[in-house]
This record gives C-alpha cells, structure tokens and sequence, in this order.
C-alpha cells in the first residue's frame, strides 16, 4: 500500500471511530504513531520550572512574577469543519497572547492532535522570553488548533486555517499579534490565514509571516530556524574544541526545523549519523544524506523511505554515538527516563521544551552542554521579525542580506548569554530565560503596566 494510501485509510478509521463515538477504537497507524515514552512533566511545567529558576535568581517581587506566570489573554474557539465523510467535526483551536509589554504579540500556529490549552500558553511564555533574549521588539504568543494536519484533505486543511483565522482575527493584526508556521502547519497555511485576514481587513501581508515568497514572504524564511540553530552550534563549538567540519550529529524530528539545521550542518562538513521522525528512525555511522532525505521527505515521504542505514525505534535516536544532539520535534522528548542514554556531548535545542527539568540536570552531570531553546530555536522569529518589518515597507531584501542580519543577532545574543552565565556561573538557560525576564520587566514598569 502506498503511504498516501495507508495515511487515507488511517483517516478513514479514525472518522469511522469518531463515529461510533467511541475513543478507544484507535487504529493501528495511531499506535505506530504513538510518541516514544514521554516527559514526567508537560510542556507548562517545563516552563514554569524554569521561569522560577530565574525569577528566584533576579529576586522578582511575588506580584510582578504573578503578572509575568499568568497571560494577558486566551482565547479558545470551535472549528466545525464538514468533512469528506459527511459529518462535521468540530476541533478546538487556542490563541494564548501571554506579554505584551515590548511589543506585539508574536508566535507560530501549531496544528497538532495533542494540542490543548496548556501547552499552548507554555509555549506562549516561551516567545515572550525568546522575542527579548534576541532583542526584538515583539511580545510573546502562541496558537493551535488540536487537529491532525496529516489526517486532512489539503481542502479540510484550508477549511481549518480559515475558520481559525475567522474566529480569532479580532484579537490579530499587524501591530496586535502576528503568527507565524509551528508544527503541523507550513507557508502555504499562511497565505491562507492571510487571505482570510484580508477579506475583513484588505490586503495586510504583514499580518502573518512564513508566507510563500510569491505573497511577501521573506528570502530565508523558511530555512531560518534551521539555519539559526547551526549558527547556535557554530558558537557554542570552540567550548569544546568541536571543529564543524569533524562533527557528527543526530536530529531527532525532519521536519522544518530538523530537515534545514540537518542541511545546513551539512553544508560545513558535519556528517549526519542519525535521524527520526514520527514514524521510525535511521543510524549510519557512513553518514545520511541530508538533502536526498530532504527531498524524500518533500515529496511525501518518511524518514524510514531513506534507502540506506540501519532502521530503529524513535526512541533509540538519542542512544547514538554522536558530538551534537539536534531535538526538532516536540517537547519533553528528552526526559527522566532516557537523559542518561544521551550520548551526544552538545544539545542544541531547536524544538520547543525538549528537555524537561529533571533531564536538565542529568545532562548537566554529564558535562553535555545545552544551548536552551529561548535562543537556540529563535532564528524563525527573527527572520519573521525581518518578513514583518519588509512587509510594512512593501520592500524586499535578498536572502544574503537576511542570512547576514540573521547570523549577527543570532551570535549576540548567544554572546551576551555565554557572558551572563559565565559570570554568574549558571547555564546557558538559566542566564537566558534571566536576560528575557529583566528585558521584559524593564518595559512593562517603563510603560506603568506594573510597578
Ligand atoms: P514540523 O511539523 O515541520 O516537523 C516536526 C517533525 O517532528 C516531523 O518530522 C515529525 O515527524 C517529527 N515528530 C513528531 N513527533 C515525533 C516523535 N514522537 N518522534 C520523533 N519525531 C517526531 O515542525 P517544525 O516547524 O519543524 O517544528 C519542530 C519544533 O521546532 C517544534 O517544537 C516547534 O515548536 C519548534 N520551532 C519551530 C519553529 C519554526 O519556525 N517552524 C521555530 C521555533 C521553534
């Protein structure tokens, strides 16, 4: 059977299921697809965990913390679409604006069947410290919608991104909150969700970035987080006298983040020697060919279709001897459970929340060195940030131009945090998530927001 088949006749079974009304009747691909064991914690407590960290270390008074734990607003809407089975099916989609003190709200749009409130308002707060740790003068945001994309007919998926953008819109708006592609979602949702915000408003290209370049999107847009994580890497190297072109990596995730970091890592000399996604993963110690995976994967293939290497469980990826550990999936991937198994001696956290609190710890015992997500990950916003400010203009400039602006915010701020922790002698997270609170507290009490 081939995958476009297999994946129509596990949508299929899963309507049918719904239909029945009965939750448990989950098909086989659902349990092929089940995440590998999974974080103790969520993605909330994860960011919790470490927003007290910091906030202890700064001595934050317990009002302003409160102010700064909680969001400014959330908003959950019912997205009835009818499907190709007949039946309407409703699915619950979230905008969570947590701060908006530097700016405008800002954050991707996640399709994703786990999506629920909470992870959502975490990776919310996430944007607002990742916004000011690379200093850009936006808020924090984030929205979902609890669908699975791959489930869909491109037209469901089209009816889904406009009926989000129809409910929340009012909350939206180039100088309110701009979002932007996460998982499950890609630039041509965003023309969508565009065109949707433009019947309302008129044409307002800068209500969204990640859009396609024939719809003024940024040159480097789409390869920016990817890109940005190398450059990460290209920073942290020379703590542990890693030189690129004799590096060995894994990425756990081939998406968009995975599938450019890979590609890009390649192109310095570094040799992939493990990767995985949803559905399986592959070891070569010969080294995995990013781009021919790319395009496998470009063309509606998995990570498994990869001819060559030696295939295993998701879950074993993170056993494979290798310099650099790239998470590009989803959060709490690296937990209590499997954090000893790391092998790699740097992480460089491209996904949101991979590493919950207590994994931290034991890779800090284990001298592994982790470049957080607040930073490591930020590279997608900046050059959304570059999208949103040609957009205003109605101006373009050329990728080299955004790779450069991309790579000299990216190694500032890895810079002022490097210099942060050293001082104070803490990890690159505890100095990151410091630096994105003081910003974020300096503007709130310079606007009166709070005292
Ligand atoms: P994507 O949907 O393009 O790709 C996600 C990848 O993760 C896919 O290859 C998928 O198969 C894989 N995956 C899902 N579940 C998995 C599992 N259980 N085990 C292994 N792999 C699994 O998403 P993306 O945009 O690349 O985002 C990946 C991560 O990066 C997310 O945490 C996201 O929040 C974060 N991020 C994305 C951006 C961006 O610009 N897209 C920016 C910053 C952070």
């Amino acid at each position: 059977m081939t995958k476009e088949a297999s994946r129509e006749e596990a949508r299929r079974s899963d309507q049918d299921g719904r239909q029945k009304g009965d939750d448990s009747q989950k098909s086989q691909k659902d349990e092929e697809r089940r995440p590998p064991q999974r974080a103790e914690v969520s993605n909330y407590e994860i960011v919790s965990h470490y927003f007290g960290k910091a906030a202890e270390r700064l001595e934050l008074e317990d009002d302003v913390a409160s102010v700064l734990r909680s969001s400014y607003r959330e908003v959950q809407v019912q997205i009835p679409i009818k499907q190709s089975d007949g039946k309407t099916h409703v699915y619950a989609g979230y905008r969570v604006q947590h701060n908006g003190a530097r700016g405008p709200y800002k954050g991707g749009i996640r399709f994703h069947p786990e999506v629920d409130l909470d992870e959502v308002r975490a990776l919310a707060e996430l944007m607002t410290w990742k916004t000011a740790i690379v200093s850009l003068p936006y808020g924090g945001a984030k929205g979902g919608v609890n669908v699975d994309p791959k489930r869909l007919e491109p037209s469901e998926r089209q009816a889904v991104a406009r009926s989000f953008m129809d409910k929340v819109e009012k909350v939206l708006g180039p100088m309110r909150d701009v979002p932007a592609p996460d998982v499950g979602t890609n630039a041509q949702t965003m023309a969508w969700l565009m065109d949707e915000y433009g019947k309302l408003h008129g044409h307002t290209p800068a209500c969204v970035t990640g859009k396609p370049i024939a719809l003024e999107g940024s040159y480097g847009r789409e390869a920016a987080t990817g890109r940005g994580v190398v450059y990460m890497f290209r920073e942290a190297a020379p703590q542990l006298d890693m030189k690129p072109s004799e590096t060995t990596f894994v990425v756990q995730g081939f998406g968009n983040v995975g599938s450019w970091a890979a590609r890009i890592m390649q192109q310095l000399g570094a040799k992939m020697v493990g990767v995985g996604d949803a559905d399986g993963a592959i070891h070569s110690d010969e080294g995995i060919d990013a781009d021919k995976l790319a395009q496998i994967v470009a063309d509606g293939g998995d990570v498994s279709d990869y001819d060559g290497g030696e295939r295993l469980p998701s879950e074993d990826l993170i056993e494979i001897d290798c310099d650099v550990f790239i998470p590009a999936a989803l959060g709490g991937m690296i937990h209590k459970q499997n954090a000893d198994r790391l092998k790699a001696r740097m992480v460089v956290e491209g996904a949101n929340s991979p590493t919950t609190p207590a994994a931290d710890d034991i890779l800090a015992d284990k001298g592994v060195l982790v470049v957080p997500d607040v930073m490591a990950n930020s590279g997608g916003v900046v050059v959304s940030y570059f999208e949103w400010a040609q957009n205003l203009q109605h101006f373009r400039w050329d990728e080299r131009e955004v790779n450069d602006r991309l790579g000299r915010m990216m190694r500032k701020a890895f810079r002022e945090v490097n210099a942060r922790g050293k001082e104070s002698g803490v990890p690159l997270r505890v100095a990151a998530y410091e630096q994105g609170i003081e910003r974020v507290v300096e503007a709130a009490k310079t606007r009166g927001y709070i005292d």
